[in-house]
């Protein structure tokens, strides 16, 4: 397991090997990209920029979204743009499609749960301080094993929760504990044991919860029958159903979809000791293995084995209580055009030439660049241009 972890791979951020020839056009490096994007230590995989991340996504997943995604034009008669937003100090593509996909789009999946987070953790200030409620967080777990397919999984989870929460005992108990209301979260991890899909769920009570304590041994042998029911292995008493008090849930919530964030930092390995799903598909670049089965394939049946699942959902009416508007996954991924000014257009074999060469995020840190140091249009961006064009020509004369 694992076995590819062992060496260690360093590489400047960007690679300069292009068909085996070191390129670099007025300091600007060329690439494609390579599995050097990827560095692997004995901590786990590292950060790759999240564009060749969705690259890779789109090239394992070919019939999905996420091919489409910051590519396609929305308007067919306009070229692309590239905005800046000057109080985020960050360029970007418009009039480009965004797909939306939490699961499989490392861009999307960044720019969702960032929102998510900040929406969460409103929800909870405004419970408590509003409100003057409390928050416990219920954590769901079972055993599972690596010959398991995530679908079914998937699937027996669903069922099992929907078994434990239409238990008249279940409800009784949470009445008890004076729960109103409830935030579900869907989080996955994958490890010696296979996938590991868990919920945890936020419990907004009526009031502060001392005692809550007394209730887990009887809610953990509602959860485990109803795990049996749907025919998923039991969990143990210990390990099955655990509830945590309001600071803990407040940390949960601060940190909630944190592994998503691949641009800011290494991967953490995921609770548990399993590997995120994002792992996965950066593993999948190294032709890693787990359990005698490549990371790519597993990245497969996660992205397969994932739509349509909801990551958040939320108690009815809970988010107009809270006073926090409802948008969907695409909406939360369009909203990034605010206060942005227009750099430049780009036209399509241009816009082609960074998709082949893998240099979309290259360039836009190019012209970020160019822009601060007031030489934008002969600056960095332009050079990367030329020297994609001078790169092209000798493709294609190679290959005539
Ligand atoms: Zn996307």
């Amino acid at each position: 397991m694992y076995a590819n972890q062992q060496k260690t791979q360093t590489t400047p951020d960007v690679c300069r090997s292009v068909n085996g020839h070191h390129s670099g056009v007025g300091g600007v490096p060329l690439g494609i990209f390579t599995k050097s994007h990827v560095t692997v230590t004995n901590k786990g995989v590292q950060r790759v920029h999240e564009f060749l991340l969705q690259d890779q996504s789109a090239r394992l997943l070919p019939k999905e979204r996420v091919c489409n995604c910051l590519k396609k034009r929305i308007d067919k008669t306009k070229l692309r743009d590239i905005k800046y937003n000057e109080e985020r100090k960050k360029a970007h593509y418009s009039n480009v499609q965004r797909c939306g996909s939490v699961w499989t789009c490392p861009v999307c999946a960044k720019q969702i749960t960032e929102k998510r987070r900040e929406e969460l953790k409103t929800a909870i200030e405004t419970w408590k301080n509003v409100h003057f409620g409390g928050v416990l967080m219920l954590t769901l777990t079972f055993s599972h094993s690596a010959t398991e397919s995530l679908r079914s999984l998937l699937e027996r989870q669903k069922k099992a929760l929907k078994i434990f929460n239409e238990t008249t005992k279940v409800q009784a108990l949470l009445k008890k504990i004076g729960v109103q209301h409830k935030i579900k979260s869907l989080e996955m991890t994958y490890g010696q044991n296979g996938w590991h899909p868990h919920n945890h769920i936020l419990l907004l009570t009526k009031n502060q919860v001392e005692d809550y304590q007394s209730y887990i041994s009887d809610l953990a042998v509602l959860w485990i029958k109803a795990c049996t029911k749907a025919g998923l292995n039991a969990p143990s008493m210990t390990h099955g159903l655990d509830i945590r008090d309001g600071n803990y849930a407040s940390q949960y919530v601060a940190k909630w979809g944190l592994d998503f964030e691949l641009a800011k930092g290494h991967v953490k390995k995921g609770r548990n000791g399993g590997y995120t799903p994002f792992d996965l598909l950066q593993f999948s670049m190294l032709d890693g293995t787990m359990n005698n089965r490549t990371a790519a394939s597993l990245w497969q049946e996660f992205g397969i084995a994932t739509k349509g699942a909801r990551q958040l959902v939320w108690s009815r009416g809970l988010k107009k209580l809270l006073n926090i508007e409802e948008k969907t996954d695409e909406e939360q991924a369009e909203e990034t055009e605010h206060n942005a000014i227009t750099l430049r257009t780009i036209d399509d074999y241009l816009f082609s030439l960074l998709c082949h060469y893998q240099q979309r995020h290259q360039f836009l840190r190019c012209l970020e660049r160019d822009y601060e140091n007031g030489c934008f249009g002969s600056g960095e961006a332009e050079r990367l241009l030329i020297s994609l064009c001078e790169l092209e020509l000798k493709r294609t004369d190679f290959e005539e």
